[in-house]
Parts: C-alpha cells; structure tokens; sequence
C-alpha cells in the first residue's frame, strides 16, 4: 500500500507489511465502511493523540483496550475514528517516572538518541553514560552532540576528550549560533527517527530550530550565573525535519532516570565489558576478586579508574531497578530478609 504523505514521517516497507498483515476482520474491504488507515502519533498531550494519517492531520482518541497505550512516535491503526491497534515498535525509549519505581515511556520506534551536553558547562560523563544505558536500553543506538561550541575556545579538542571517554559512541561539536556541525549532524540523522535527550539549558530546542530550519520550539534564555535555562518545551511533538528523519522533541529531562537493565549497562562500557572476558571467574564483580582483568587493566593505566566507578554506579542502579521491577526476585529478597531478621533476633535472644 502507497501513502506518500506518510512517508517523511518514515513510512517504509516494515510498516508496510505490518500493516497488510493485520487481520483487520474484513474491515478493509467493507464499502460501507472507511478503511482503516495507518498513521503516526505526533503529539501526545495527555487528552488525545494527533495522528498523521494518509490524507491529514488529526485529533484522534485512542480506544481503552489498545495495548501497549500509543505514544509519541507510535504507528497506530486508526478505524472508525479511534485508535484500534499499535504495530509493533522497533524502540521504545523509556525513562523512570521521577519519584517512583515505574517505567514510564518517553517514545517509540526512535533509531537515534541524540544526547545533548553544552560546551558552555562541564561535560558530565556519568549523565552522559547513564543516557547512553537508556538508549541502548530502548534499543536506539546513541550519540553525543555537543552543542553551542562557538562558546568553546577548544570544541575540537573537547570532543576527542568526550569521544575517548566513550568508547563506540560517536561525538558531534554544534553551533546553532555559527550552523557549524549541523550539516554533520543531518548526514548522521539521515532519515531516521532521533530524540535529543539533556538537561534544560544544553540547547535542544535551538538545536532543533537549526535543525528543522524555523522556529518550532521556544527557547528560553540561561540564566546567567548558573547555566540553566527554564523549561520551555512543554509537550513532546515529533517534527519532520526538511532534510530528512523526524526529530521528537522531550520536555527538558532534568533528572534522566535510569531505565535499563545490566545488558544495556554493559553496551554502555564495551572498554568493560572487553576486558571482562579475561576475569578468572564469570561472575566477576570487577571488585576484589583474584585474576580480575578490569583490575589489572587500572592498575596498568589501561584504564581509568574513574570510567570503573562509573561503570559500578550504573551496574548497581541497574540492578537494584531489577530486583525492585521482578516480583520473583522481590520474593527472594523478602525470604533473605525475613531469615536474616530472624538470625537477629536468635542471636539476640542468645546470652
Ligand atoms: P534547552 O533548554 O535544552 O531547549 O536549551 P535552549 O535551546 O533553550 O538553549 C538554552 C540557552 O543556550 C539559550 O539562551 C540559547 O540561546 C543558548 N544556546 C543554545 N544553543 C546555542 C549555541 O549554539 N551557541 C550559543 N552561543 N548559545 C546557544
Ligand atoms: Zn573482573
């Protein structure tokens, strides 16, 4: 099926397929009824969907039983006017709900994860891994952008810095002031779906305005002083860029929340996860243990202690999230618990 308006939005024969191989009970060649159409949800507000369907844009609401609940970037069915189904998503990128121990999806079928750092502050290695986790996480591949470089008097030398402390992940230096780094960034994009992930202030909506090439989203002036800037993007949207790809903008994450599990913590640091191969033990825990290849990489200078701290902050987040997300696992926990409570009290009892 052809649907040249869905196209720059990143229709394609995956979807396609998805599409025709829905069993859509007959529905499709019923004359008395309107076909159902595929389309994408650009906007998702809390109230309703907006949907790019074949012929226009729509407001449209989406049927209690759809399961997963459609998000930003989602391809959805819609027939008879609602949202009846979600094709099956390539990503879904997720971070955790701020306050409590719930997933909460951030946006679907995303192939690029842009992570946002401004040159005008301190690079933060550890937001920038914990991000990277997140995006591998999804299922995305991530990528560094370090914006407003003009405000760096070294922006080439800061990259190659951030670039060596990533191992794998490919760094871009931006200016949306200069346009220096944009075209880089397009050729990078191509026409794929991206997200820009950072903190308020690292420049993603004049990133987004350079590269959308109009004014799409408000910016808001730093504050002097601290570097923040204010929150000004309010609702996620997805935006068709003119070269290509769609750009789903977040509402400025201050506190990415990890989301991801061990795996993704190992895609994280494949310096780690390269050197782990050579501990004596499997389950090595980079930690005390004899014949530990990771330890005797530090103690050789091959590897920055630092990068192993950051790697044991987010392996531990990791998987605590794992053990407070599995049920199982929370019951062995409970049993552990109760049995160690109860050795107490014995010893307590003791003379
Ligand atoms: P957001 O909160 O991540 O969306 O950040 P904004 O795009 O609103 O940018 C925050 C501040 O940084 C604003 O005052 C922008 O004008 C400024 N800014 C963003 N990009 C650049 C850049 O490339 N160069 C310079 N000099 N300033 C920038
Ligand atoms: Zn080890």
């Amino acid at each position: 099926m052809q649907f040249p308006a869905l196209v720059p939005y990143g229709w394609n024969g995956r979807w396609a397929a998805l599409f025709s191989s829905l069993d859509l009970g007959g529905r499709a060649t019923d004359p008395a009824r309107p076909a159902p159409a595929p389309g994408r949800v650009v906007r998702h507000d809390g109230t309703g969907l907006l949907v790019v369907l074949p012929d226009r844009v729509r407001s449209v609401p989406c049927r209690r039983s759809v399961d997963p609940p459609p998000t930003v970037g989602d391809w959805v069915v819609v027939a008879d006017g609602a949202v009846g189904a979600v094709l099956d998503r390539t990503s879904l990128l997720t971070r955790r709900a701020a306050g409590v121990d719930a997933p909460q999806p951030l946006a679907a079928n995303v192939d690029l994860v842009l992570v946002a750092c401004g040159l005008d502050r301190p690079v933060k290695a550890g937001r920038i891994d914990r991000t990277i986790a997140l995006a591998w996480d999804a299922g995305a591949v991530p990528l560094v952008v370090l914006t407003k470089a003009d405000l760096s008097p070294d922006a080439a030398a800061r990259a190659d810095e951030v670039q060596a402390a990533h191992p794998g992940i490919d760094v871009v230096a931006t200016s949306a002031t200069t346009g220096d780094g944009i075209d880089e960034l397009r050729c990078a994009i191509h026409d794929r779906t991206v997200v820009l992930i950072g903190e308020s202030g690292a420049g993603k909506s004049s990133l987004t305005n350079a590269l959308a090439a109009g004014e799409v989203a408000a910016t808001g002036a730093v504050r002097s002083g601290d570097a923040k800037g204010r929150h000004t993007t309010s609702a996620r949207q997805a935006h068709v860029l003119p070269g290509g790809g769609v750009l789903i903008d977040t509402p400025g994450l201050r506190a990415v929340g990890l989301w991801a599990d061990t795996d993704a913590v190992a895609a994280t640091f494949p310096d780690i996860d390269g050197l782990a191969a050579g501990c004596r033990f499997n389950d090595c825990r980079h930690d005390r243990e004899p014949g530990c290849a990771v330890l005797a990489a530090v103690d050789a200078d091959a590897l920055a202690a630092e990068r192993l701290a950051a790697w044991r902050a987010l392996e531990r987040e990791a998987a605590a999230l794992a053990r407070r997300a599995d049920p199982h696992e929370q019951k062995q926990w409970g049993r552990q618990f109760s049995r160690m409570a109860k050795e107490a009290q014995r010893r307590k009892g003791r003379p």
